[in-house]
């Protein structure tokens, strides 16, 4: 049973870290910023709703995440555990996820911060916009993430920090390297 939240600026590579993650402890990486663009390239109502959000590099309001994120964690595969990556990503998705797992009688284990600096991040992700080609990767909307990090996001350390929850590793290195931090910070065994 492990319910962890991943935090970190964009490009610092949660996602990637998650899904390893996820298949090492065995419970669901849930990735607000993939259910976004999923619904995006659908196009559901919701998808509709945030779309210009994800284009422009702003947050999407916080009703529209919570509601989604509330959905997404009342699936049985999330009962016993979840990694969650991007969310939450304000001090008000802080509390909806306290109220959403108090809920269940739940609460948080794990906040894992993966820590990197701005000048690498920049590089990595106009690198992904060339591999992938995400419409949030262009140099502009790169720069309004990671402010929006900065200012929105980042104070999220100290909140958890000041639970006892929070566990910080150094995301630069090669992406097992990064993964056994992870995992010693879990107190794990790295094999
Ligand atoms: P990155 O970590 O590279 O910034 P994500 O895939 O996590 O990318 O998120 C992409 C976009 O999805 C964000 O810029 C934002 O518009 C939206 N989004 C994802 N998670 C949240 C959240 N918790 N609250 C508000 N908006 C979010």
């Amino acid at each position: 049973m492990t319910r962890l939240v991943l935090l970190g600026p964009p490009g610092a590579g949660k996602g990637t870290q998650a899904k390893l993650l996820s298949d090492r402890l065995g419970v669901p990486a849930i990735s607000t910023g993939d259910i976004f663009r999923a619904n995006v390239a659908e196009g559901t109502e919701l998808g509709r709703t945030v779309q210009e959000y994800l284009n422009a590099g702003k947050y999407v309001p916080d009703a529209v995440t919570n509601q989604m994120v509330r959905e997404r964690l009342a699936q049985p595969d999330a009962a016993e555990g979840f990694i969650l990556d991007g969310y939450p990503r304000t001090t008000d998705q802080v509390r909806e996820l306290d109220d959403m797992l108090a809920d269940v009688g739940a609460k948080l284990e794990h906040v894992l911060e993966i820590a990197a600096d701005t000048d690498e991040l920049v590089r990595r992700l106009a690198k992904r916009a060339v591999e992938q080609g995400r419409s949030d990767d262009t140099e502009e909307v790169i720069r309004t993430r990671q402010q929006v990090y900065a200012e929105q996001t980042a104070p999220l350390v100290e909140v958890y920090s000041d639970r006892g929850l929070l566990r910080s590793v150094d995301g630069l290195g090669d992406i097992p390297e990064v993964t056994s931090r992870l995992v010693s910070a879990l107190g794990l065994q790295t094999a």
